[in-house]
């Protein structure tokens, strides 16, 4: 059934108002296909749980919430299980199904918010774990003619925070379902990163489990990130920007303490926090839109705030940055 004048305060973890001049919620992939055919003249906005967008404005024409539910086993074997999740689902739901089942790859990702079939989209990291080293395929509706196609991994172009969805066929297709290639037995741990090896043995844990992984993860993220049911946000606002090693080496001359990483292709990842945070924005507060206090990267709404003015307060600190750096902050968060 098609709303007209649907808030969506409630579907954007912001929590900022915005109204959607109609709105609708798909099922399943037979009534998401007919929608489309039947609605070709008309703007249709995909939205998945709301946790990676800015709505600094109402939105005209039609907002499709995509709630195709289901989890299935498609292939097994002793050592590895491929399972087919549908686009509706939400992350950390599929999570804890996959460490009830103790199927292995994306306990990592655990307390990520957002629905599968966003997933895929920037290819969602965490904790050094991304979604595409788990991804099998995923099979995506094509807008214009309504046609499922499949798409493998290399046919998604994933990098760091990006995919093709986001780049050449950005609006161009909704994805329907994802299949996961997890392990049954002698799970990878990835325990490098950060302070999950700290947690873990501050539990006295030597040999730990996908579970204790995914309660390290937890817990740290719990510790440092605002929770958008108590203080609304979308995670990071900005991708870490990625420069040569030559300019690095050169900020280095001002800023010693620059943090850097190797992304492996000779390049470096700089964290957009510290950027950020050096810039004194760590903290500020404009009205109800705010800097995390905890994390410079994670923009907040006290309240009030509206889209809108969340979306000053990034610029402000994309002009900052580049005026103290040299670099331009990119959002990472989807901005309408
Ligand atoms: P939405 O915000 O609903 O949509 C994002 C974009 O994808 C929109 O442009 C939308 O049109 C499009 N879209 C949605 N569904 C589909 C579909 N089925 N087909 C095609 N397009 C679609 N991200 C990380 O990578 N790592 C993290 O650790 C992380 N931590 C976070 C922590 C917090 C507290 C928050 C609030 C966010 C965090 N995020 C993180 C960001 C966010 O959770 C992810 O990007 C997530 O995948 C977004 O999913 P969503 O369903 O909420 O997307
Ligand atoms: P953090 O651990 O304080 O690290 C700060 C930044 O440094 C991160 O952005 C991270 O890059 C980078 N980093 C740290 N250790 C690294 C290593 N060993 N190798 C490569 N890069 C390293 O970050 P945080 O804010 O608490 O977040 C923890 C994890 O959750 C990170 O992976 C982060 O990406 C993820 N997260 C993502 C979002 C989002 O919305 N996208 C929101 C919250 C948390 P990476 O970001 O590349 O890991």
């Amino acid at each position: 059934m098609i709303q007209p004048n649907k808030s969506l305060q409630a579907y954007n973890t912001f929590g900022v108002a915005s109204t959607a001049e109609f709105f609708v919620e798909i099922f399943d992939r037979v009534e998401l296909a007919a929608f489309f055919k039947a609605h070709t003249t008309e703007q249709i906005t995909v939205l998945g749980g709301g946790s990676n967008i800015l709505l600094t404005q109402n939105l005209s024409g039609i907002v499709l919430k995509i709630s195709l539910t289901g989890i299935e086993v498609v292939e097994e074997s002793p050592q590895e299980v491929i399972l087919e999740v549908q686009a509706g689902e939400s992350w950390n739901d599929v999570v804890s199904y996959c460490l009830d089942q103790d199927y292995g790859g994306i306990e990592n990702l655990a307390l990520i918010p957002g629905q599968m079939g966003t997933a895929p989209m920037q290819n969602i990291g965490a904790y050094g774990v991304e979604l595409k080293d788990v991804f099998d395929s995923c099979v995506a509706m094509n807008r214009e003619t309504q046609e499922f196609e499949y798409f493998d991994r290399e046919a998604c172009a994933f990098g760091y925070r990006e995919s093709v969805f986001k780049q050449k066929l950005k609006n161009k297709y909704v994805i329907c379902s994802v299949r996961l290639r997890l392990t049954k037995t002698n799970h990878r741990l990835t325990l490098d990163y950060g302070s999950i090896k700290d947690v873990l043995s501050q539990s006295g844990i030597d040999n730990p489990s996908i579970r204790d992984v995914a309660a390290a993860v937890i817990s740290i993220r719990q510790s440092k990130l605002p929770d958008p049911k108590i203080l609304g946000n979308s995670g990071s606002f900005f991708k870490n920007p990625i420069i040569t090693k030559k300019t690095a080496d050169q900020l280095k001359v001002n800023y010693p303490q620059l943090p850097t990483y190797d992304t492996g292709d000779g390049q470096q990842k700089i964290p957009a926090a510290w950027l950020i945070e050096t810039a004194g924005y760590k903290g500020f507060r404009q009205g109800d839109a705010g800097v995390h206090k905890h994390q410079a990267l994670v923009l907040v709404n006290y309240g009030q705030a509206t889209g809108a003015e969340i979306w000053r307060l990034a610029q402000s600190i994309q002009d900052k940055v580049e005026k103290e750096f040299g670099i331009r902050l990119m959002p990472e968060v989807n901005i309408y």
